[in-house]
């Protein structure tokens, strides 16, 4: 089980958060004190998946706090299906790009 994550809290305890798309490869630290600001304390951080905002990345953003060595997702089960839906339509998207692609490279191979 994951704790209740709200921001203001992992500030008080000044628990370290990064962020992570693993679509472009994104890392950063969160930071606690703009979404508390914008946000208020008592957002949760625990199952958001934003989409990553990185150029046109399709990927989704999971959260990790870090207690000392160990480092957790902010994902309860039911946040850990929603991310492996996306990453599993990311797939077949991907699949389906780059079928078109070799297809549109044949169309313009001269015919022989
Ligand atoms: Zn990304």
């Amino acid at each position: 089980m994951i704790p209740r994550c709200t921001v203001g809290e992992l500030i008080d305890e000044g628990i370290r958060t990064t962020r992570h798309c693993e679509c472009c490869g994104d890392f950063a630290d969160v930071d606690l004190q703009r979404i508390a600001a914008v946000k208020g304390r008592d957002f949760s951080l625990a199952d958001r998946l934003p989409f990553c905002t990185n150029g046109d990345c399709l990927g989704m953003i999971r959260f990790q706090i870090h207690r000392g060595l160990r480092a957790q997702w902010l994902l309860t089960p039911e946040g850990a299906a929603r991310f492996q839906a996306h990453s599993d339509w990311l797939f077949t998207y991907r699949q389906v790009q780059s079928r078109r692609a070799a297809q549109r490279a044949a169309r313009r191979t001269p015919q022989t």
